[in-house]
């Protein structure tokens, strides 16, 4: 691919300062060792971009979404500057579509408010202007800015505002892999490229913009997004920041558990869970994130790989399928309590026991326990999601030994979890190689489904009002029934 690689003034209007210089892409930063750099480990001196023209790439301005081409063409109308950023360039390039259309722009955040009368400034630091469309369509607008808000000293540090906006070469190197930093711009529809990200998208490598050790130090959570990208794409990852990534990997307990709980369930929604799983354990991440993993022996170890893998795939295909025309929604507890399944399953002798009784509110408050302090803690799991995960997984038991669904305890068939108990189980007996029927795509998502189970709750719940009678009969805790405080059993009935 022929490539112009020219240097953007930093201030000017760069379809008119273009001017060619002889530096050819294979100077690009990240090969050149002894350039300087900064205290965020990119380079100091200034960059060359490389402006790959429409004949040279394969973005075309129809793949993007009207409403992010009509925030573009607005901006341009009102003399700014606008360029599609991210992973929308990143997936277009690809020939993927994208998630969504991220927009960079030289206009200010009270510029962008009164350009777009439709939005909302959003973020303390560093303010992102959201543009709403009709249908709940939000494109978000940033301004371009020299540096992250992870590469910043601290919460407490408070920085001038021409301190945070920066110019297109310095909002390309605060960005975290080369293959996210490449800006698309209407004007002449060209890619440009501060970082070697066209050819690292070409040649299918992961690759840290700037120092891998200092953007690692500075955002732990970058190397969960290098296995990502990795797992997404298929892609190779580059030696260094591969041996960073090793070096650094102790350090993702660091960052905030609510952080870490929403990038791992991004990642379990991603319809790549099984590949990131995989890179995960061919890295200490995996170690670092789920060390209770480890439990027992290699044997063990090995059979809950396997299980887990075959699990994710299952939950894959589910999360790539669509119903009428809408992505499959997953709850969050059900994806946990899948990605905790062998591990509970080899830990508690899952389903294998038959629990009764006493027995089975022991290990019930076990499990509980174990995933309170190994999962629920340190990703801060909300409580309700916890006690759904747990109850689902000691359900497995339940379901196991009591045959085929006709023979399901009355008692569970009336719990609003119960479909969740037989997906979980589905699971379960893949995990073990057992050519069950998976998990359908409409039992998460088909508003048809979800009413008809609905009306069945309701119905049970009903019933079992007025049928149930001695121990087990009743309620416990996530009732469908409508008494007690949100959905618990409340004591009269219990
Ligand atoms: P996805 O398809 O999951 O949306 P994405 O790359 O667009 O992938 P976002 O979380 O939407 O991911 O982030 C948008 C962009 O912001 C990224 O492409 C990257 O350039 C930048 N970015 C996100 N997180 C970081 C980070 N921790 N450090 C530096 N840059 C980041
Ligand atoms: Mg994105």
């Amino acid at each position: 691919m022929q490539s112009r690689s020219e240097h953007i003034p930093k201030c000017g209007n760069f379809l008119l300062s273009w001017s060619v210089v002889s530096q050819l892409h294979k100077n690009m930063p990240n090969q050149s060792q002894e350039q300087q750099t900064t205290e965020e480990g990119v380079q100091a001196s200034p960059a060359v971009a490389t402006i790959f023209s429409e004949a040279e790439h394969p973005i075309r301005e129809h793949q993007l979404d009207r409403e992010a081409l009509k925030v573009l063409y607005r901006l341009r109308d009102a003399g700014f500057k606008g360029y599609l950023v991210g992973g929308g360039v990143r997936d277009l390039f690809l020939g993927k579509q994208p998630k969504d259309f991220d927009i960079s722009t030289d206009a200010r955040p009270g510029q962008l408010r009164r350009l777009f009368r439709n939005s909302r400034t959003i973020g303390r630091r560093f303010r992102l202007v959201q543009v709403f469309f009709r249908g709940n369509k939000i494109i978000e607008v940033s301004t371009l800015r020299s540096r992250s808000e992870y590469d910043e000293g601290g919460e407490g540090e408070l920085l001038a505002s021409n301190n945070t906006f920066g110019t297109l070469e310095e909002d390309a190197f605060r960005r975290d892999l080369t293959i996210n930093s490449l800006f698309y711009e209407i004007e002449g529809r060209t890619v440009i490229d501060y970082v070697g990200g066209v050819e690292d998208l070409n040649r299918g490598i992961i690759r840290m913009v700037g120092d891998p050790d200092q953007r690692f130090t500075h955002d732990p959570v970058r190397m969960l997004r290098v296995v990502r990208h990795a797992a997404r794409t298929g892609f190779s990852i580059d030696p260094a920041t591969s041996a960073a990534l090793r070096r650094h990997s102790g350090e993702l307990m660091l960052c905030p558990p609510s952080r870490l709980r929403d990038e791992i369930l991004k990642d379990l929604r991603s319809g790549a869970s099984q590949a990131w799983a995989e890179q995960c354990l061919a890295t200490p991440l995996w170690r670092t994130l789920f060390p209770f993993y480890r439990h027992g022996g290699k044997d063990d170890q090995e059979q809950g790989r396997l299980a887990l893998l075959r699990i994710l795939a299952e939950m894959d295909r589910v999360c790539q399928s669509d119903i009428e025309e809408r992505p499959v929604r997953i709850d969050d507890y059900f994806l946990f309590a899948a990605l905790l399944l062998p591990w509970a399953s080899s830990r508690f002798h899952l389903p294998g026991e038959r629990l009764r009784g006493p027995q089975f509110h022991e290990r019930l408050t076990a499990l509980r326990d174990e995933i309170d302090r190994h999962f629920a803690v340190p990703f801060n799991v909300p409580r309700m999601a916890k006690e759904r995960i747990s109850t689902l997984l000691i359900n497995l038991s339940t379901l196991h030994h009591a045959g085929n669904g006709k023979d399901h305890p009355r008692w569970l068939k009336r719990k609003s979890y119960y479909q969740d108990c037989k997906r979980l189980y589905a699971l379960y007996q893949l995990g073990q190689g057992s050519s069950v029927q998976g998990v359908s795509a409409e039992d998460f998502s088909s508003p048809v489904q979800m009413q008809k189970q609905k009306a069945v709750e309701v119905i049970s719940a009903v019933q079992g009002a007025s049928s149930s009678r001695g121990r087990g009969g009743g309620n416990p805790a996530f009732s469908s029934k409508k008494s007690g405080v949100f959905g618990l059993r409340s004591r009269r009935h219990s």
